[in-house]
């Protein structure tokens, strides 16, 4: 029989998750909005609350909770900021690479200070040649002595200004066809993060470029062989950066929901609310059905992973539907407010900007049904 239901345990952890976010991330929504930065004090209680530490092994200070878990706390995240629940996102993007991908050295010196949130994390693949491509990145690397020099730009890094481990995807400068990639600490020579970009929504989320001029880093700060890089980046972005999207679109389809049935009740026409118009009950129950199926598809596909399976299909479907479904539910619950969902007042117009962000971060909506089209044709 398929159990569809959370354990207790699982309920008690998105208690906490929900409280978390609405005591700790709520008051710096307006700042983070106001001014497009992450807030430090934030990013300090995600740390203390463990949120850094959810997926990352116990032996490395992590809390080894898994992919379900962490889906919960990105849609209880997401549904009070969903640039909060992208940054967080991201970050374990960033640790993936080592947790699945780095040797003993690498995970002893990197895990336990991310776990803690000391340190933050993310992952450099995009360029300007075409993020849906990576193949045709130009960033280079060659070997010097024992160590690699790097040189190339990335665009569209999340968490690019904070973050202080990255992992670069680079190609040989003298072999091009051999992918590779490197744990790059921000501190290094020949690393900065360069322009910081201004983003029509998940304003409190930091997105900028990388440079590398000639960076040298040293030869243990491969990550697992050289030519493996291209399987590395893609595995922990259809892994865990897919579904860490998911979270974030989960939460923000919540908060859609919640703000429109809010709105919808206290709305008086024609002497009633117009929740009791049919027009409005039918966004709401479009809203709902959706919101119900993408969560059936996340928690199946975080399921598989947290019993050792991969659920890159099903995770690349999971995705499709729930980012391109909180982009309808955030245009309904805008359409419902009238024009009071045109005001910054109301935090629906967020929403809607928001909305468009979650479908171009780890693969836009069209790479996901190519990978569903391939799956559908197995
Ligand atoms: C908020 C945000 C955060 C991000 N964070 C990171 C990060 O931390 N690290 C990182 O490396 N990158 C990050 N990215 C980059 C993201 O991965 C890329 O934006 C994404 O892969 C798309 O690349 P692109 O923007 O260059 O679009 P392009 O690849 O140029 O695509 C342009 C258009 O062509 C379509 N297209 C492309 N290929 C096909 C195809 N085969 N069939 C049909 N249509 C196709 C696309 O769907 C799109 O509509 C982030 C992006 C955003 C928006």
């Amino acid at each position: 029989m398929i159990d569809l239901m959370f354990t207790e345990e699982q309920e008690m952890f998105r208690k906490a998750a929900r409280e978390f976010a609405e005591t700790s991330v709520a008051p710096h929504v307006a700042k983070m909005e106001e001014t497009g930065r992450m807030s430090d004090e934030l990013i300090r209680a995600l740390g203390e609350a463990e949120m850094m530490a959810l997926t990352i092994p116990e032996e490395y200070d992590g809390l080894g909770l898994g992919y379900t878990a962490r889906l919960i706390a990105l849609e209880e995240i997401g549904r009070v900021s969903a640039a909060t629940a992208l940054t967080l996102q991201v970050f374990a993007l960033g640790v993936a690479p080592i947790t699945m991908f780095g040797d003993e050295e690498q995970k002893k010196k990197y895990l336990p200070g991310l776990a803690k949130g000391e340190r933050l994390a993310t992952v450099g693949v995009t360029e300007a040649t075409g993020g849906s491509d990576p193949k045709s990145i130009r960033t280079s690397y060659r070997k010097v002595g024992g160590d690699y020099v790097l040189t190339g730009r990335k665009c569209f890094i999340t968490n690019s200004h904070i973050a202080d481990t990255i992992t670069i995807l680079a190609r040989g400068e003298e072999n091009p066809d051999l992918f590779t990639c490197f744990i790059v600490e921000s501190g290094v020579e020949g690393f900065k993060p360069a322009h910081e970009e201004h983003k029509m929504g998940m304003r409190g989320c930091n997105t900028g470029w990388l440079v590398l001029e000639d960076c040298r880093i040293p030869g243990e700060n491969l990550l697992g062989e050289e030519g493996r890089g291209l399987r590395i980046a893609m595995s922990a972005i259809g892994e865990v950066g897919r579904a860490g999207m998911v979270g974030c679109a989960l939460g923000l389809h919540t908060a859609c929901l919640e703000a429109s049935v809010k709105f919808a009740k206290e709305r008086i026409l024609y002497g009633e609310p117009i929740s009791n118009l049919q027009m409005i009950q039918n966004k709401l129950a479009e809203m709902k059905i959706d919101l119900e199926a993408g969560r059936l598809l996340g928690y199946r596909a975080t399921s598989m992973q947290d019993k050792g399976m991969r659920a890159s299909n099903e995770l690349a479907a999971a995705k499709y539907f729930t980012t391109e479904a909180a982009q309808k539910a955030a245009k309904m619950a805008v359409d419902i407010h009238g024009a009071y969902g045109c005001m910054e007042e109301y935090p629906v117009s967020r929403y809607l900007r928001d909305s468009f962000l979650v479908g171009a971060s780890a693969g836009t909506s069209d790479i996901m049904k190519v990978i569903v089209a391939r799956w559908a044709l197995e």
